[in-house]
C-alpha cells in the first residue's frame, strides 16, 4: 500500500454484526449479555451489559493493523496508572489472559478487545457549551497529554490521517472528494496558507504521544448541579499516534467551534485551562490557529471522503455539514489575529515581529506637523457629555469633536470603548473598542509621512502607506501623492478637506483591520493596531479597565456580608431607561430594578435634583414647599382615611416605624408575620423578615413577639391552588385566637400583598380580607408593605392591596419612590400616626429633605406623564403570556407568577415534586448576562428568575429578553 493509500483510510468498518460481537463478547471473554452497536466512524463498537458491568467490544479498522492497536491498550494501562483525574476505558483480559485478540473478517484477521465502558453523558448532543464546560475540554486535552508525556511504543509511528502533521498530504489527497468546486479551491488555499504558517514554527513544536482526538464526540461527562454535562472521561483512543502536542489542543478548540461557530473567541477558555495544566510556549501559541485550521480542512475533505465511501454510514455523513462549520469559523479568523488573541488571553507579550513594528511606530515623525495642541474627547461609559442618550444620536460623535476642537484641533481616544458604538438590545458583544483615532483639524493642515514609506493606495480621500512599522491609513485627506510612490520621512501626503479624519496603524499590512473591536477582540487588535498617540504627539491610549481589581478593593474595605450580583461582575457605570451599561460599552436589559421605576439617567429627575441642590437641601424640620407638595401627591394616592404621611430614607425604615407606630397606637407589642418574608434590615423589620434565602438561622432567632404563619404560596406553600385562600386564612386565625388566648392579642399583622420575596407570587383569593378582618377582630392593625410590589409596577393596580379590595390600616412605601434616591414613607390614618406621639417626637434628618421630595414628585409626575402604570400593565401581559409559552416547551419552566412588571418565573427540576432548579436558575442568569439581559434568581430557594424592570421597559426589549431566555431554555446553559 502506497503512503497516499494509507492516508486516504479507505477501508470499510469491519462487518462484524451484533450476533458475531454477542458470540466474541461470550466466547473470547466470558461476558454474556445483551450487545448494542455503537457508532463509530472506521471500527466496530459494541457495547456489552455484562453481568459485572457495561463494556466495550471493540473490532478495529483493517487498515490500523495490530501494534497501533497494542499501542492503544499500552497507552490506556499507561494513563490508569497515571492519571485519576479523568476516567479513561481500561482493557480487559479474555478468558485465555490476553488483553488482544483477533477476529476473523473476509480473509483479514481483526485485532479485537474489550474495554471497560467509561460511564457519562456525550458532549455531542449538548447545543450550547458554557465557558466552564469548554475549559474543562481543555483541561481534559492537556491532562491526556500530560498522561502521555512519558509514553513510547512503537505502534505511534504510524500513518494516520488525523495526525495534524501530514495535514497537507491528507487534504490534498482527499481534495477530489469535496465535489463542489469552490469549496474545493477554498479547502486547498486555506489548508495551503495554514500550512506555510506551520512551518515556519513546526521545528521547534514538542512531538509526544498524543490523543489526536479530544473532541466533543470522544468525551462524556457527568451533570453538575445546574445540568451542565462537565466532561471527566475520555472514550476513544483510536486516533492515539506520535505527533505534536498541541495538535491535541488544536483538535479540541475545533470540536469547541462546532457549538460556537459565529463566535470563535469561545474557545478561549480551552486554552487558557490547557496552558494552566501544559503550559504553551511560543512555537505553540504561534502555531494552534493553524493547526485549528487544518483540522477543519481535514475534517470537512475526510467527511467528505467518507461520505462517498460509505454513504449509509450515519456517523460519517451525519456530521458533514457541522464540520464546514468548524472549517469557516477556523478559516474566517486571520492567524496573526487569533496568534495576539491567544498571547494577550494568556497574558503573552506580543509576538517578537508586531513588537518590531510598534517599535517602529514610536520611532516615527508626526503625522501632522503644524498641529501642536489637540483636545482630547472622551466618548467613553463615563463621559459626562452622553447623558440623556445622546450617546444614540448618530452625529454625536462628531459633534462633541467639533464642539472640542473649535477652530483648532481635537481628536478621540485610542483603545476607548466608545458608548457612541454600543446597540441596545443585543444578544452578541458590541464593536465599541476604537481601533485608531478620529480627529477634526483646521481645513488645509499638512499630513507627512512619519517615516520612508511606500504609498500603496489612494482611495479617494484616503491614504494608505506601508513601511517599517507596518500599515497607516489616513483618510479625511486631499491627498497630494499617488499610490506606488515612495515617499521620505516628512513628504507631504495631502491636507485635511473638510470632514474628519481618522488614523489607523497595522503592523501587517497584509490585515484588514476594523476600526471598531469588542471587548474580547480588543486584546488582540490592540496589539496589531498599535496607539497612534506618537504620530499625533499627544497622549490618547485609554489604559485598560481592570474591573476584577476594583472589586478586589471593594472586597478589602467593604463589609463581606454586602453582597454584589454576580461572582465576576461586569463594571456597569451607566444607565439609561431600561438598560444599563458596562465599561466595554455593553448594553444590558435591566430586567431587576424595580428602585429605578421610571428609568435609568432620566434627564427630567436629573434636572430636578440638579436645580433643588443648587437652591436648598437641608433636613425636614425646616418649612419649605416641596415636602408638604410630596406628601399632599403621596396621601392622594392612598385609599380614602390614610391621609397621613411619615417620610423617611428606605423599606427598612419604613416598615420599622410601622411596626413601632402600630406597638405605639394598640400597647401591644406581638406582631403576626409570614414566613419566606423579607421586610428589611433594621431592628424591627429584620424581627419579621423571615426568609431563610436572607438568614439561614431566621427561623430559630425570632424575638419571642414576631408570631410566623405560613408563607401563603399557592404554588408551592402548605396549602396549594387558587382555592387555598380559606385555609391559610384559617391557620391565621387559629394562630390569632391562640396567641389572644395566651394574653397576647397582636399589634399588627404584615405581609406583601402580592408575594414579591417569593418571585411575584399571587396571594389567593379571600385570603388578605378574611386576614384583616380576622387582625381587627382581635384590635390589632393591618400592615401592608408595598415596598416592592407597590406603586404602579401591577400595571393594573397602583397599590397592590387593591388586588383584594382591602384597606389596610397602615402602607410602608420605598424603593420606586425615589428611583434610587434614598426615599421611603409610611402611610396611615391621622388617629394612628397621632396615637404614635405617645412616643415622643419623630425626626428623621434626610427623611423627606427638599431634595428627596422633589425626587419624589418629580418621579410621579413621570409616571403620569409618561403612562408608565399602563405601560407596566401592556409589557407585563406581554410577557406572561410568552412565559407562559416557554412553560409548555421547556419542562423547567414550572410556573410563571406576578402581574404587570413584578414577575416571577418558578423553576423546577420535576413538575410533581417541585424540586427546585436552584443552581440551574443561577446559570441561566449566567447565560442570560452573556445575552445582554440582567436578571438574577430570588425566592427562597432562589430558583425563581425575578423580572422587575424599570417601568419603561417597552415591548422590543421585552420581546429580546424573551428570545435570550428562550435561547438559553433550548440550547442549554
Ligand atoms: N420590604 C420589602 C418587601 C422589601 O422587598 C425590601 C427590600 N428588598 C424592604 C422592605 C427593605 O427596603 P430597603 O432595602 O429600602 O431598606
Amino acid at each position: 500500500m502506497s503512503r497516499d493509500d494509507v492516508l486516504l483510510e479507505v477501508s470499510p468498518r469491519p462487518a462484524v454484526d451484533g450476533a458475531r460481537a454477542a458470540e466474541l463478547a461470550a466466547g473470547v471473554y466470558g461476558v454474556d449479555g445483551p450487545v448494542r452497536e455503537l457508532g463509530s466512524h472506521q471500527d466496530r463498537n459494541y457495547q456489552v451489559d455484562g453481568p459485572d458491568g457495561r463494556l466495550v467490544l471493540k473490532v478495529a479498522n483493517r487498515s490500523w493493523g495490530r501494534p497501533a492497536v497494542e499501542a492503544q491498550n499500552a497507552a490506556l494501562l499507561h494513563i490508569a496508572a497515571r492519571d485519576t483525574t479523568f476516567h479513561a476505558p481500561v482493557p480487559v483480559a479474555g478468558v485465555d489472559g490476553a488483553l488482544l485478540h483477533e477476529v476473523a473478517d473476509g480473509d483479514d484477521l481483526l485485532p479485537l478487545r474489550l474495554l471497560t465502558y467509561v460511564e457519562g453523558e456525550p458532549l455531542s448532543d449538548v447545543g450550547y457549551l458554557a465557558p466552564v464546560v469548554v475549559a474543562d475540554l481543555g483541561s481534559l486535552a492537556a491532562r491526556a497529554g500530560a498522561a502521555l508525556v512519558d509514553f513510547d511504543h512503537p505502534g505511534l509511528d504510524r500513518v494516520v490521517q488525523w495526525d495534524l502533521r501530514r495535514a497537507g498530504d491528507v487534504v490534498a489527497a482527499l481534495l477530489p472528494s469535496i465535489s463542489d468546486p469552490g469549496r474545493r479551491a477554498l479547502v486547498a488555499e486555506v489548508a495551503h496558507d495554514a500550512g506555510e504558517r506551520l512551518a515556519a514554527v513546526a521545528g521547534r513544536l514538542r512531538v509526544q504521544a498524543i490523543h489526536g482526538d479530544v473532541t466533543d464526540d470522544n468525551v462524556v461527562g457527568h451533570r453538575d448541579d445546574a445540568g451542565r454535562v462537565r466532561p471527566d472521561g475520555i472514550i476513544d483512543f483510536g486516533d492515539l499516534t506520535r505527533s505534536w502536542l498541541v495538535a491535541d489542543l488544536a483538535v479540541t478548540v475545533a470540536s469547541v467551534l462546532r457549538h460556537h461557530p459565529t463566535e470563535p473567541a469561545r474557545a478561549l477558555p480551552a486554552v487558557l485551562a490547557f496552558h494552566d495544566v501544559v503550559p504553551l510556549d511560543d512555537a505553540d501559541v504561534a502555531a494552534l490557529w493553524p493547526l485549528v485550521v487544518l483540522r477543519g480542512a481535514v475534517l470537512v475533505a475526510s467527511g467528505e471522503h467518507q461520505s462517498l465511501l460509505d454513504p449509509d454510514n450515519e456517523s460519517a455523513t451525519g456530521p458533514l455539514e457541522s464540520e464546514w462549520r468548524i472549517f469557516h469559523a477556523a478559516r474566517t479568523v486571520p492567524f496573526d489575529v487569533a496568534e495576539a488573541t491567544i498571547r494577550d488571553a494568556l497574558r503573552l507579550d506580543a509576538a517578537t515581529r508586531v513588537r518590531a513594528a510598534r517599535a517602529a511606530v514610536a520611532s516615527g515623525g508626526p503625522l501632522f506637523p503644524a498641529v501642536s495642541d489637540i483636545a482630547v474627547v472622551d466618548l467613553s461609559v463615563t463621559s459626562a457629555a452622553l447623558h440623556s442618550g445622546r450617546f444614540l444620536a448618530a452625529a454625536t460623535e462628531r459633534e462633541i469633536l467639533h464642539a472640542a476642537a473649535g477652530s483648532g484641533a481635537a481628536a478621540t481616544r485610542y483603545a476607548e470603548a466608545r458608548l457612541t458604538r454600543t446597540s441596545l438590545d443585543s444578544p452578541v458583544e458590541p464593536d465599541t473598542y476604537a481601533l485608531g483615532v478620529d480627529l477634526v483639524l483646521p481645513v488645509g493642515t499638512e499630513a507627512a509621512a512619519p517615516w520612508d514609506s511606500t504609498v500603496t493606495r489612494v482611495d479617494g480621500s484616503t491614504v494608505v502607506i506601508d513601511s517599517a512599522a507596518g500599515r497607516l491609513t489616513v483618510s479625511g485627506l486631499r491627498p497630494a501623492v499617488t499610490g506606488g510612490q515612495d515617499v521620505a520621512a516628512g513628504t507631504p501626503l495631502g491636507v485635511v478637506g473638510g470632514g474628519e479624519v481618522r488614523v489607523q496603524l497595522c503592523v501587517d499590512p497584509a490585515l484588514d483591520a476594523p476600526h471598531f473591536t469588542t471587548a474580547t477582540g480588543v486584546g488582540g487588535w490592540r496589539m496589531l493596531c498599535p496607539d497612534p498617540s506618537p504620530l499625533l504627539g499627544v497622549e490618547l491610549a485609554v489604559s485598560a479597565d481592570d474591573p476584577a481589581r476594583l472589586l478586589e478593593r471593594r472586597d478589602e474595605v467593604l463589609a463581606r456580608v454586602q453582597e454584589h450580583y454576580y461572582a465576576e461582575p461586569m463594571r456597569i457605570e451607566r444607565g439609561w431607561r431600561h438598560h444599563l451599561l458596562d465599561t466595554d460599552g455593553r448594553a444590558y436589559v435591566d430586567m431587576v430594578n424595580n428602585v429605578a421605576a421610571v428609568g435609568h439617567g432620566h434627564p427630567r429627575l436629573a434636572d430636578a435634583v440638579d436645580r433643588q441642590m443648587r437652591l436648598l437641601n437641608t433636613n425636614s424640620r425646616f418649612h419649605y414647599a416641596a415636602i408638604t407638595e410630596f406628601s399632599e401627591r403621596l396621601a392622594a394616592l392612598a385609599p380614602d382615611g390614610l391621609d397621613t404621611v411619615f417620610l423617611v430614607n428606605s423599606g427598612s425604615e419604613a416598615v420599622d416605624l410601622a411596626l413601632r407606630i402600630a406597638q405605639t397606637a394598640t400597647g401591644r407589642p406581638d406582631v403576626v408575620a409570614v414566613r419566606e418574608a423579607y421586610h428589611g434590615w433594621t431592628m424591627l423589620s429584620d424581627a419579621v423578615t423571615t426568609s431563610l434565602y436572607d438568614n439561614p438561622t431566621a427561623l430559630g432567632s425570632r424575638p419571642d413577639w414576631v408570631h410566623l404563619t405560613s408563607a401563603p404560596n399557592t404554588f408551592r406553600g402548605r396549602f396549594r391552588g387558587a382555592g387555598s385562600g380559606p385555609d391559610y386564612a384559617l391557620e391565621v386565625r387559629e394562630l390569632v385566637e391562640r396567641i389572644a388566648s395566651e394574653g397576647r392579642p397582636p399589634a399588627a399583622f404584615i405581609c406583601e400583598p402580592v408575594f414579591g420575596n417569593a418571585g411575584g407570587v399571587m396571594l389567593p383569593e379571600g385570603y388578605l380580607s378574611s386576614v384583616y378582618d380576622t387582625v381587627r377582630e382581635f384590635g390589632g392593625l393591618c400592615v401592608a408593605d408595598e415596598v416592592q410590589v407597590g406603586y404602579g409596577r401591577l400595571g393594573h393596580h397602583w397599590w397592590a392591596f387593591e388586588l383584594h379590595g382591602v384597606r389596610p390600616d397602615i402602607v410602608t412605601v420605598a424603593k420606586a419612590m425615589g428611583n434610587g434616591q434614598p426615599l421611603g414613607a409610611v402611610i396611615t390614618t391621622r388617629a394612628i400616626a397621632d396615637a404614635f406621639a405617645a412616643q415622643g417626637s419623630f425626626f428623621s434628618s434626610a427623611g423627606g429633605s427638599p431634595v428627596s421630595c422633589v425626587v419624589g414628585s418629580t418621579v410621579l409626575d413621570i409616571i403620569e406623564d409618561e403612562a408608565l402604570q399602563a405601560n407596566a400593565a401592556a409589557v407585563g401581559d406581554r410577557i406572561i403570556a410568552r412565559c407562559t409559552t416557554l412553560m409548555g416547551r421547556y419542562p423547567i419552566v414550572g410556573a410563571v407568577h406576578g402581574m404587570g412588571l413584578y414577575l416571577g418565573v418558578e423553576l423546577v427540576r420535576d413538575r410533581e415534586s417541585l424540586e427546585p432548579a436552584t443552581a440551574e436558575c443561577s446559570a441561566i442568569c449566567d447565560r442570560l448576562r452573556e445575552l445582554g439581559v440582567v436578571v438574577q434568581p430570588t425566592g427562597e430557594r432562589a430558583n425563581v428568575l425575578k423580572i422587575k424592570p424599570p417601568m419603561c421597559l417597552t415591548a422590543e426589549s421585552a420581546d429580546f429578553v424573551l428570545e435570550c431566555l428562550e435561547t438559553a431554555l433550548r440550547d442549554g446553559w
